[in-house]
């Protein structure tokens, strides 16, 4: 019995996580493409001062492969880089690694019922399987601003962070109050001559229940698993806890928000800037941030806030709408990603050679589980739509993704003739589970990087992480069209 061929677009956590599964069932046919000359994914990209992890490392980690020398329990870019690295070299995997490979397109061959790839240097490649796994952030969004291009100064996304740039003793307009802003704002203020940071949102921030870990921390989690699976069993509940009360139990909010209420006034005395920093959409909306020096450092006297709109940007910094001209010597775009546009800007091709973002339209993306969409059989997606979470951590939903999709690839080994896309029944049904369900979120009354143009969540999971493991903890056959139909091209 041969199995598959399989072909991974991507090498973060995501490839990394679907290229062990299958490693661990024994399936080694498999090769990862990445991009980029080393693997990591966001965690190779954002270098920006201060880049650390949200959610503990003892969850932001493989539950299959812990590390028990974390230096701090919200660990930083390089210790979660160097992890991933040393996982991969453990596991043998950079071996499964083409890096420097940019697939641009991909075509279903109704003929041969195989994947047909191309890459941006012209190389051809075919596979079985097709497993994207892209992220949902590895596409920086600059804001769309009158002459963006014209400022003088250097410029920067906080995910291509220009560290040529020496920022000490320098004017820096910071735009953007989202998750990474957060890190960086309190490592750019001291040295700064003026840092001024344009906010279009405040953000509801909570304490950072950080703590580096001691040699003894270490040791225990060494030599007594059980004291590090209490740590990562304790932040998981913590997480899921704050899960529910996005979606299923909302009075479960009342806490936290009283929680970072009193935060806001312990951590800014000046009423003035308080109201500035004061969040004017329901908490959840946007995801709560934890940090124990963003407000202590927008206290300062070398800092603005400034809340007015932003007009344009000119060769000398930031005009607002209210005409005044903001002079600054940097500009640090803090402003996200392309969240909503998954898999582009790759052209992929399904059954009767439809195109998956025109399949997906204006109403944007969908798919069964977030991983099989009708029509493009044998691709499976991970961290595909409606499965990144408001709370908890995204290892753990890649995690239960691999484990579907390993299901499906012994499914494929012992039925070759077969070809598996969501059927359009299951995926109707999923998808009215799903609105239903989002319906009342608070994702739907603020804008964020969760919601499409046209209004749809189309990111986030509306659950706990446990409901979505349940939800894929067996591969159905039946929920799937199993040979192609459509008409066999020439
Ligand atoms: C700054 C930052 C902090 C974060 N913090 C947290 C956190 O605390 N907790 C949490 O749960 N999540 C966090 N996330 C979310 C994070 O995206 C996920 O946790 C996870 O890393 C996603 O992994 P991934 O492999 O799916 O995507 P990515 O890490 O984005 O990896 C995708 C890979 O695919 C490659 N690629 C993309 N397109 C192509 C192509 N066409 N051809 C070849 N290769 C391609 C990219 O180069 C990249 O290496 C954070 C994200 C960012 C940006």
């Amino acid at each position: 019995m041969t199995t598959p061929s399989i072909l991974i677009i991507g090498a973060g956590f995501g490839g990394l996580a679907v290229a062990l599964e299958l490693q661990r069932a024994g399936i080694e046919d498999f090769t990862l493409l990445e991009r980029a000359d080393d693997l990591g994914g966001v965690w190779r990209e954002n270098t920006y001062p201060g880049a650390a992890v949200d959610v503990p490392s003892p969850l932001y980690s493989f539950s299959f492969a812990p590390k028990t020398d974390w230096p701090k329990r919200f660990s930083e870019q390089r210790d979660i880089h160097e992890y991933m690295r040393g996982v991969a070299e453990k596991h043998d995997l950079v071996r499964h690694i083409r890096f420097g490979t940019e697939v641009t397109d991909a075509e279903f061959d109704e003929t041969g019922g195989t994947w047909h790839l191309r890459t941006a240097d012209g190389a051809h490649l075919s596979t079985d399987i097709l497993i994207p796994a892209v992220g949902q952030l590895s596409r920086p969004a600059l804001p769309n601003l009158p002459g963006i291009d014209t400022f003088t100064g250097d410029w920067f996304h906080s995910a291509e962070w220009n560290h040529d740039v020496d920022l000490a003793g320098k004017r820096i307009a910071c735009i953007g109050t989202g998750a990474s802003a957060i890190q960086y704002i309190p490592r750019l203020q001291p040295d700064a001559a003026h840092l001024t940071l344009f906010q279009r949102s405040a953000a509801w921030v909570l304490p950072k229940p950080d703590i580096a870990y001691s040699k003894l921390h270490h040791t225990m989690f060494k030599y007594y698993p059980p004291s590090r699976l209490a740590e990562r069993l304790g932040v998981w509940l913590f997480f899921e806890f704050m899960a529910l009360a996005l979606t299923d139990l909302p009075g479960l909010k009342a806490p936290t928000v009283a929680l970072a209420d009193r935060y806001r006034a312990k951590q800014v005395p000046d009423p003035e800037l308080r109201r500035k920093l004061t969040p004017d959409y329901p908490p959840g909306c946007k995801r709560a941030l934890f940090s124990n020096d963003y407000f202590p450092a927008l206290g300062q006297p070398n800092v603005t806030v400034e809340t007015t709109s932003i007009e344009a940007i000119t060769p000398t910094g930031v005009r607002t709408s209210d005409g005044v001209d903001h002079d600054v010597d940097v500009i640090v775009y803090g402003t996200g990603f392309k969240g909503t546009e998954f898999l582009a800007p790759m052209n992929i091709h399904g059954i009767g050679g439809r195109k998956l973002a025109d399949v997906w339209g204006a109403e944007g993306a969908r798919a069964y589980l977030g991983i099989s969409v009708p029509d493009f059989p044998n691709l499976f997606m991970m961290y595909g739509p409606n499965t990144n979470v408001g709370s908890g951590s995204i290892i753990y939903m890649l995690e239960s993704q691999a484990r579907y999709i390993r299901q499906i690839v012994t499914y494929l080994t012992t039925h070759p003739d077969h070809h598996l896309a969501a059927s359009p029944a299951a995926d109707q049904k999923w998808d009215d589970w799903l609105q239903k369900r989002l319906k009342d979120t608070p994702w739907n009354f603020c804008s964020s990087w969760y919601r499409n143009a046209a209004g749809r969540i189309t990111n986030n999971w509306p659950g706990v992480t446990a409901l979505y493991r349940w939800k894929t903890r067996t591969f159905h056959p039946n929920a799937y069209t199993k040979t192609f139909t459509g008409t066999p091209t020439p």
